[in-house]
């Protein structure tokens, strides 16, 4: 099968960065691109008409946690004094006394919602560092229907993070101290990875640093090598973990990452906020970002989350600057990567108080080349011969937009997912005209809602104080009643 794209603004590959292409042609055959270019008379046996479009690479989501909503109503619980960045802590740290798994059917319902989400919105590649437990088998069908490109594999730590009955958070070592889990991922990947014509791709994903000890983390780093796969931790992602570092181990995030033989090209560091010489990091010693830098170690930058917290990277540019290779990903709803990389782009703006910083082509780089190098292929995040044609083609002509002078920068600087007209993953159609070619999406909708009302209306029963959703968060005005 021919599939030819034909008229649009192409952002092709120059063999070493970004160039626009205007009324361009992406000729693609079976699941690569054969042509990229100006000529408009090769034969396909269809041909997707791009005039008044913008037609991109895949984005690459390096950060979206196939679950849904429930907890992103919750992270900015109003009821912690001891929240320090908490990030997750404040709605996911279960209560100790009352664990109770959520039920298979809403899990997998999450992993199919969060997985779609991400996709519509044009990431052609997602990396999921973490689901909830379950049905793996289930997940590995989930992705084939979707029809996306994900990285995964369980997730495993060595201590649990809980909640007492008075709120405080503590850590709980597993009896396994974590080895059942590396042991279930590699399993995972050597079954799975490149299922579904290679579209599934295994990825270590030990938890969070402070919850692994080193000894898993060094053998995680010997697994990884082992299996040819890459690894995700997230690291730098609050406070609280930056201080049970520095006092367990008398070192930063990023020094005991490297010391326990984890930090190199294959890895990907989710968040990396608190590196040493961010504002609110009190420690003076060594240089975080120069060991990053000089391991060849991924960042994983999620500014929307953070912004909804109050907080930021210090800063996308200097990280940029300093040599790091910085890829985007959304972690918080919306799971939208083009809006993503506005956030990226304004924020390291404000951080830096650079008007000038963040420029559309760094940020869209990020979202694409530099999330394919934080995976470790060459052959995303670019339109070139020989790359998998995963394609995204955006409408420009709405009055978001307005009239455009350059498309990239009217995508970054006004667009959104929502604009997002055709997919294409492994040269097939899987979103047109903004629907999926695959799935129902009435009847995932009607099941996320119910699925996410049923979490919502029992949380009193896994809080540690017994609160009700609108006693951690109240709704935005009063409900009147009656
Ligand atoms: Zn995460």
């Amino acid at each position: 099968m021919k599939i030819k794209i034909q008229g649009g603004h192409v952002v092709g590959w120059s063999g070493s960065h970004h160039e626009l292409i205007p009324n361009g042609t992406v000729l693609i055959e079976g699941n690569t691109i054969s042509y990229v270019g100006t000529d408009s008379t090769l034969q396909a046996d269809r041909t997707i008409d791009a005039a008044g479009k913008v037609v991109c690479p895949g984005f690459i989501n390096l950060h979206v946690h196939s679950q849904l909503n429930v907890g992103d109503y919750l992270i900015g619980d109003v009821t912690k004094k001891d929240y320090l960045s908490a990030n997750w802590f404040v709605f996911g740290a279960p209560a100790k006394e009352k664990m109770t798994p959520q039920p298979p059917q809403g899990v997998a319902i999450g992993r199919k919602f969060a997985l779609f989400s991400a996709l519509k919105n044009g990431a052609t590649t997602i990396l999921d560092p973490g689901s909830g437990p379950g049905d793996f088998e289930g997940y590995v069908e989930t992705v084939g229907q979707i029809g996306a490109r994900v990285f995964f594999s369980p997730a495993y730590r060595s201590s649990d993070i809980l909640t007492d009955p008075e709120g405080k958070h503590c850590y709980e070592p597993r009896p396994d101290r974590g080895r059942n889990g590396l042991e279930a991922a590699a399993d995972f990947i050597r079954k799975y990875h490149g299922a579904h014509q290679g579209r599934l791709q295994g990825i270590l994903c030990p938890a969070q640093a402070e919850t692994c000890e080193p000894s898993l983390l060094k053998e995680t780093a010997a697994a990884a090598k082992e299996l040819g796969v890459g690894i995700h931790i997230h690291a730098g992602g609050n406070l609280r973990e930056f201080i049970e570092i520095v006092y367990n181990y008398r070192k930063s995030i990023v020094e005991y990452l490297a010391d326990a033989g984890i930090l190199g090209p294959q890895t990907v560091l989710g968040h990396m906020v608190y590196a040493a010489g961010h504002s609110r990091v009190d420690y003076p010693f060594g240089d975080e970002l120069k060991l990053i830098a000089d391991a060849g170690a991924s960042v994983g930058h999620c500014p929307h989350k953070y912004a909804k917290m109050a907080l930021a990277m210090e800063s996308f540019d200097r990280y940029v600057e300093r040599g790091i290779n910085v890829g985007l990903g959304t972690d918080t709803y919306p799971l939208d990567i083009v809006a993503e990389m506005r956030y990226a782009s304004l924020i390291s703006r404000l951080v830096d108080r650079k008007y000038h910083g963040a420029r559309p082509a760094a940020v869209f780089n990020a979202a694409t080349i530099g999330g394919a190098r934080a995976l470790g292929r060459e052959d995303l995040g670019r339109l070139s011969v020989g790359a998998m044609a995963d394609v995204v083609v955006v409408d420009l002509r709405t009055t978001r937009y307005g009239p455009v002078r350059d498309p990239v920068t009217a995508l970054v600087e006004y667009g959104c997912g929502a604009d997002v007209e055709t997919v294409l993953v492994n040269g097939e159609v899987v979103i047109e005209q903004g629907r999926s070619t695959r799935i129902d999406e009435a009847e995932l909708w009607a099941q996320a809602e119910a699925t996410a009302k049923r979490a919502w209306d029992n949380w009193a029963n896994r809080d540690w104080a017994g609160r009700k959703a609108d006693e951690i968060i109240p709704p935005a005005f009063p409900v009147r009643s009656g």
